[in-house]
């Protein structure tokens, strides 16, 4: 799924500013130190920026394709919760879209954590999806997961409202 944020006008403009004073200081420095290229530069600097201030109020996001499936990383998730524009409960990621628009709901299929490739059982620790994996004596069904467990650091969701699977 394709995500913009939308940030609030005022904040984002307070924070243009800011950035935009504390980034022309230092970019032609910069570049004499490091010889690269102003525009390369200023985007890193920006991006410091960001990074050390976080973003401007974020008033909502747009689902620019909401997909029928959804595996957004965990780091995704958090960020989202973070920034205000997801919300997790009851089993389901709710998306903030534009005000006056319903939020773009997705059940949670299955969470991060280890798998069965067998079976698909959630397998706790490493040592305890070894010891599992080991009781069905077959090699992985899974060419991408030779060890017969995968290692999910995302959520597997699909769209409510969507038929099952
Ligand atoms: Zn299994």
């Amino acid at each position: 799924m394709l995500l913009k944020r939308r940030f609030d006008p005022d904040a984002l403009a307070a924070w243009e500013t800011r950035r935009r004073a504390a980034v022309d200081g230092v970019v032609a420095a910069t570049v004499k130190v490091s010889g690269l290229d102003a525009d390369i530069v200023r985007r890193a600097l920006e991006q410091k920026f960001a990074d050390e201030n976080g973003l401007p109020t974020i008033t909502h996001v747009d689902a620019l394709h909401a997909s029928k499936t959804w595996r957004p990383s965990t780091g995704i998730v958090e960020r989202g919760i973070a920034e205000g524009w997801l919300a997790i409960a009851d089993g389901r990621l709710s998306v903030r879209t534009a005000p006056g628009t319903d939020d773009v709901v997705y059940r949670i299929i299955r969470g991060p954590g280890r798998y069965c490739c067998h079976c698909g059982s959630t397998v706790g620790s490493e040592r305890e999806a070894r010891t599992h994996v080991a009781t069905h004596d077959a090699a992985s069904p899974d060419p991408n997961n030779p060890a017969g467990y995968l290692n999910a650091a995302y959520y597997e969701c699909v769209l409510e409202g969507s038929s099952n699977g």
